[in-house]
């Protein structure tokens, strides 16, 4: 870290009051700091990322539904009127339980921020199930950037298909869409691409016939949405495959290149798929904040880098620290929004009662208010409590369930006319692509720092410049003096061999 700056943050905190260190403005990060506005505590929220990020809509970005600001507002605005928190940009990469000391970094800037409590919210991101190679053509969707990325990748394909096919080319490998993971991330995506190839787009080609594209969706497990059950697994299917999606089911995959996904069946079947856009929503593994407070208190982790916390989700032995939503394994539950909403509530509530000298809680009890994914436009499959819906009324209540919890009344206003324009009309509002989009990560991870590379240190940019200005100066001074000294001798206009 020489020549970095490094901002020891309780050097500008009033020192009297209960601090706060929030890790993550995602569900957790933000209701977690919302729930304590009334506190008498100062808040710090850390997050790698200056937006709230409604990622249960990002496929909505990557198909050109909604735009990035709509499911990702800046956290900082959303937090404007609560005086008692701040915002501050930063990558965590190291927490100090003994010291009560959270180190972030951004762009080789470190910063030190010392809390009272802490709640630890940093989600979850894409596994890979150890194949992390897979991830080069095959991304995720956990951020905006995978999801632009993917918004880009997707468009271009049925573009370089139009070019290939005027060409005469096979182009069957541009226009095959392949979404790794049958969850509700994969269903909803698939079905999207499916809407786009056979509707929307229709009508934007002259070479190739995007009704024609083969969407498929592929999963190792012998349904789709195993979470929704048997019966609305197989409900959901159904509806896929009349929006003409191939399901794949009990293939695993082995391989994916730059052309194309391998897998292989139950009995040792290898079958290749040739396809340039590939999708993965297939698994996720916990922040790897997670090892990092593991090593320190001896929590378990399980498979996916979730770890154990006591039922007031507490670390063993650090009750001045919470962990909430997708980090955590507790009574199974699932990585859901509402389980990392409801236990940052749960989490600033305790530090409240503790402040006001109030007996604990009872342990940490979610709350399951269901579950639902969209299929297409007017449909999609519900689970709340023990009943089953599908189709319009399903989709009507996915939509009301998503009006509630889009973040800020403009992002609401918009989102229902964006809706509108897709489900109602056949257009996409969002369906500007860039190069940069596309190939920017790839070029990033072939930085050894990745953006760091590409920025310089405060010092080193300092003295760079003091160097440059006093050469410039001396050539300026240098110029100047020989435009006088040709004046005054009446050189001007004499060719050199006559002076
Ligand atoms: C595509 C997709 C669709 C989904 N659909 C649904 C759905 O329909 N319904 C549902 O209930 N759930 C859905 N989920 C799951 C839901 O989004 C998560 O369960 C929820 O976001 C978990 O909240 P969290 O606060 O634990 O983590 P997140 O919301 O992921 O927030 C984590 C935060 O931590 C930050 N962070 C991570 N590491 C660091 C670090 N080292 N330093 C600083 N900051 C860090 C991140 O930038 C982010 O701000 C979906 C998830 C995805 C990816």
């Amino acid at each position: 870290m020489s020549g970095f700056e490094r901002i020891h943050m309780s050097t500008i905190q009033a020192p009297d009051r209960h601090r706060v260190v929030v890790i993550g403005s995602g569900f957790g990060g933000l209701f977690g700091t919302k729930a304590l506005r009334h506190s008498p505590v100062d808040i710090t929220m850390l997050a790698k990322t200056t937006h709230h990020l409604f990622q249960p809509l990002l496929y909505q970005v990557a198909t050109g539904i909604l735009s990035e600001g709509e499911i990702a507002p800046p956290t900082r605005e959303v937090l404007a009127s609560q005086d008692n928190a701040q915002v501050l940009l930063g990558e965590v990469t190291g927490i100090d339980l003994e010291q009560r000391l959270v180190t972030s970094q951004v762009l080789g800037r470190e910063t030190v921020t010392p809390y009272d409590s802490l709640i630890v919210a940093a989600g979850a991101k894409q596994s890979y199930f150890g194949n992390d190679r897979f991830s080069e053509h095959a991304p995720g969707m956990k951020s905006i950037d995978d999801a632009l990325e993917l918004r880009g990748r997707i468009f271009g394909a049925f573009e370089m298909a139009e070019l290939g096919a005027n060409r005469g080319d096979n182009v069957d490998h541009l226009l095959t869409f392949v979404v790794v993971g049958a969850g509700p991330t994969g269903v909803e995506m698939v079905g999207q691409i499916a809407e786009l190839a056979h509707r929307t787009l229709k009508r934007d080609f002259r070479a190739i016939n995007t009704r024609s594209a083969r969407v498929i969706l592929l999963d190792a497990a012998p349904q789709v949405l195993p979470p929704f059950g048997q019966k609305l697994g197989e409900k959901a299917k159904a509806e896929l495959e009349k929006l003409g999606v191939e399901v794949i089911l009990g293939a695993i995959v082995t391989d994916v290149d730059e052309r194309g996904i391998e897998m292989k069946f139950k009995d040792g079947r290898l079958e290749r798929i040739n396809t340039v856009t590939k999708i993965w929503a297939a698994g996720v593994q916990a922040s790897s904040l997670g090892q990092v407070l593991a090593e320190q208190t001896g929590a378990p982790l399980d498979r996916a880098g979730r770890i154990g916390v006591n039922p007031d989700l507490t670390l063993p032995g650090h009750p001045e620290v919470f962990v909430v939503g997708d980090m955590i394994a507790l009574d199974n539950l699932p990585g859901v929004a509402q389980v990392a909403i409801q236990g940052a509530k749960y989490a600033a509530k305790e530090i409240d009662n503790r402040l006001e000298g109030k007996a604990p809680q009872e342990p940490f009890k979610y709350f399951d208010k269901g579950s639902m994914a969209i299929i297409s436009r007017f449909n999609a499959v519900a689970m709340v409590g023990k009943l089953r819906l599908t189709g319009v009324i399903a989709w009507l209540m996915w939509l009301a369930v998503h009006l509630v919890y889009i973040t800020g009344f403009k992002n609401r206003v918009t989102a229902v006319l964006h809706w509108f324009i897709s489900f109602l009309g056949r257009g996409r509002s969002e369906r500007t692509t860039t190069e940069q989009q596309i190939f920017a990560r790839a070029a990033l991870a072939r930085l050894g720092r990745g953006a760091t590379d590409l920025v310089s240190a405060p010092g080193e940019y300092d003295a760079a410049r003091d160097d440059q200005e006093r050469q410039r100066r001396e050539e300026l001074e240098k110029h100047a003096l020989e435009e006088s000294r040709l004046t005054d001798s009446g050189s001007r206009g004499v060719p050199q061999d006559q002076r």
